[in-house]
């Protein structure tokens, strides 16, 4: 029997701009007219889910079965119980009320830990949409992604399915779900939830192709870090050019902590939204040739006033 879950919004959600801009949201396809589905496998079962926005608010429709009250409670938890950008703690800068003001119906998703590492490590240099045909053909062929169940694929297999997003990750995931299952899945669990953001950091950074920025990524969206923000050469560069941040030097570390320092100076929530100013860097901020006509933070843009 098909069944709905309603999640009320304090503002009208910007579905679109939702399942664009986020990792979590790689593992949802669109399936036209505003509407969005992913396969979610609990205890191996496989239950489609389609999402899509509704008076205000968003709808959930699935098939009821036993695990309805654990999806029920994910689907909350994933779309966090419809908090949105709009009622962020974005302020201190110009730029930052403009980006709450324009993203104000998009919700920051959250995710599964190791299925968040997954996408992390499956979506390194290469494009979202290439992604969105990857996972879901990994995930069911596994029935669910646990260190478990991606240790059990044989390498061959995963290596045919990962193949087209680069040679090395079907290797390098193989070898991370063999670490969480020999040794670190409980260690992994614990430090999830935790406040101890080093130790996170420690043991992500100690997995096969899981660099500083990677795991500063899995750790904002899985544990809420609030104290770590992931630099890459396009945030830098929007920030810099925003007045977020006086940095304008290479991307070394010293410089990747320093521009983190300036961001988080403006509040925690900078790190949950680092991908929304990502975004303006692809959009409109590229390096040679800024499109400030275009951009709707060119009123409270350091660079689009210097060179109006
Ligand atoms: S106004 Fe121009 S320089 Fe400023 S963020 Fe937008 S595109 Fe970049």
């Amino acid at each position: 029997m098909p069944t709905t879950l309603s999640l009320a919004c304090e503002n009208t959600p910007d579905l679109a701009a939702t399942m664009q801009l986020q990792l979590p949201a790689l593992a949802w396809q669109m399936i036209g007219a505003g509407a969005w589905q992913r396969t979610f496998h609990l205890h191996g079962q496989g239950i489609r889910v389609r999402v899509e926005s509704d008076r205000g608010g968003l709808r959930f429709s699935f098939r009821t079965g036993p695990e309805e009250e654990l999806l029920r409670n994910l689907l909350t938890a994933t779309f966090r119980n419809g908090e949105q950008v709009g009622a962020m703690a974005l302020a201190g800068h110009p730029a930052l009320s403009a980006l709450r003001r324009h993203h104000q119906g998009m919700i920051l998703l959250a995710g599964s830990p190791f299925e968040t590492l997954v996408l992390a490590v499956l979506a390194q240099t290469r494009p979202a949409a290439a992604v969105r045909k990857v996972f879901p053909r990994l995930a069911a062929e596994c029935g669910g992604l646990t260190p478990q169940r991606l240790l059990a694929l044989p390498l061959p297999r995963l290596t045919q399915l990962v193949r087209p997003l680069g040679a090395v990750k079907a290797a390098r995931l193989h070898a991370t779900a063999a670490i969480l299952t020999r040794r670190g899945t409980t260690l992994f669990d614990q430090l999830i939830g935790g406040s101890d953001s080093g130790a996170l950091n420690n043991l992500l950074t100690s997995l096969p192709g899981v660099g500083t920025h990677t795991a500063a990524v899995v750790m904002t969206i899985v544990n809420d870090a609030a104290d770590t923000v992931p630099i890459d050469q396009h945030l830098m560069r929007v920030a810099y050019r925003l007045g977020l941040t006086d940095y304008d030097g290479g991307l070394t570390n010293p410089g990747c902590r320093r521009v983190a320092a300036d961001l988080l100076a403006y509040g925690p929530d900078l790190a949950r939204v680092h991908p929304l100013i990502q975004q303006v860097a692809y959009d409109t901020c590229t390096v040679s040739t800024p499109d400030c006509r275009r951009c709707f933070l060119a009123e409270s843009c350091r660079h689009a006033a210097r060179t109006a």
